[in-house]
Order: structure tokens, then C-alpha cells, then sequence
């Protein structure tokens, strides 16, 4: 079976990368999502294992000195890493894996697995990010900041990115990530 491609998913926070996502998934069965371990809190609605695996900050060093992580990083005073056992696996099996990750894991990424496809999805302005960050409704006043502060320092990053996804509309946004991975 012809293995499946590994694709660094990667965009500031609130740009949309869920709900595109989510016509990834309905449009095409061969897109599978990695689930990150993550020490941040759940937020309301999210379960563990589904939408992250919600751990520890001890368990989280812990398996980083396993070296259970294909890559991790500190995000806004929490982990996040990929579990790399089941990436593989899923690559085995012909799927292709998304990495729905930020900047610095994408490199490290880019850096081990020169082979993988990498996507930065943008917004239409740095206003209309916080707009949609603050419609949300996920995160408080100062969490907000932190991730506009974050995304302004992201943005420096989006030049070693191989292809660029303006999120206008999320089906657009979809169609046109799919054409990428299938070229
Ligand atoms: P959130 O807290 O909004 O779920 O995620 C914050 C940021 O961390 C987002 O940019 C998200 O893509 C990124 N992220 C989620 N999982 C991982 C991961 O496993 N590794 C890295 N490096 N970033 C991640």
C-alpha cells in the first residue's frame, strides 16, 4: 500500500484551522488528524483522547525524555507534543496525517521529515483574527492578548511554509488544501 503524506497543519490561533478541518474530514476519508498531548485545560466541550490528551505536566516530561514525541513545544505557558507511535502507523497505513501544530514543532518537523507537505493558513488581517478569536468566546481577555502577541511573532515564521491557505471561506480554504496534498 502506498504510504500516506505527513502534513504540518499549522496557523494562529482562532484563524479557523477546526472548522476547516472538519470539511477536511467530511470531504476526504484519507485525511486523519493526529491527537496532541497537551497540558493546557480542557476547554468546555472537549474531550480527552478526541480532542487532545489532556495530561500532566509531569507525564508530559516524562514521555519527552522517552522520546514518545515526533516534535513538542511550549505554547503560551503550556506543552504540546505529537505522540509518534501512532503517526507511523497511520502513515503505514496509507492515511494522511495532519499535524495541527504551531510554529516551532512545524520546523522541527520540516527538520526530521524533510518529505512532509507543509500548510500556513492565514487570515484576511490581523484584525479579523482577533475578531474571530474574540467571537470564539473560548478564552479570557488575557488569554486573548497573549495569543494576538503570539500570532504577531508567528507571523515571521509563515516564510518557511511551502504553501500559504487564505481562510476567506472554510470550503474554499478545504478544496484548495486538498488539491495540495493530492499534487
Ligand atoms: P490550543 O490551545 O488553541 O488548542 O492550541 C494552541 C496552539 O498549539 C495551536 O497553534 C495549535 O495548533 C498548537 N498545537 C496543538 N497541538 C500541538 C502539538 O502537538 N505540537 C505543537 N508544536 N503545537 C501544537
Amino acid at each position: 500500500m502506498k504510504k500516506g503524506k505527513l502534513v504540518v497543519y499549522t496557523g494562529y490561533s482562532g484563524v479557523g484551522k477546526g472548522e476547516i478541518m472538519k470539511a477536511l474530514r467530511k470531504l476526504d476519508d484519507s485525511v486523519w488528524l493526529s491527537v496532541s498531548c497537551t497540558t493546557r485545560k480542557p476547554r468546555e466541550g472537549e474531550q480527552d483522547g478526541v480532542n487532545y490528551f489532556f495530561i500532566s505536566t509531569e507525564k508530559f516530561e516524562s514521555l519527552i525524555k522517552e522520546n514518545g514525541f515526533l516534535e513538542y513545544a511550549r505554547y503560551c505557558d503550556n506543552y504540546y507534543g505529537t505522540p509518534e507511535k501512532a503517526v507511523n502507523e497511520m502513515l503505514e497505513k496509507g492515511y494522511n496525517v495532519f499535524l495541527e501544530i504551531e510554529v516551532q514543532g512545524g520546523l522541527q518537523i520540516m527538520d526530521k521529515r524533510p518529505d512532509c507537505v507543509s500548510i500556513f493558513v492565514t487570515p484576511p488581517s490581523f484584525e479579523e483574527l482577533e475578531r474571530r478569536l474574540r467571537g470564539r468566546g473560548t478564552e479570557d481577555e488575557e488569554t486573548i492578548q497573549k495569543r494576538m502577541a503570539r500570532a504577531r511573532e508567528e507571523k515571521e515564521y509563515e516564510k518557511y511554509y511551502e504553501h500559504k491557505v487564505l481562510n476567506d471561506t472554510v470550503e474554499r480554504a478545504a478544496r484548495e488544501i486538498l488539491d495540495i496534498i493530492h499534487q
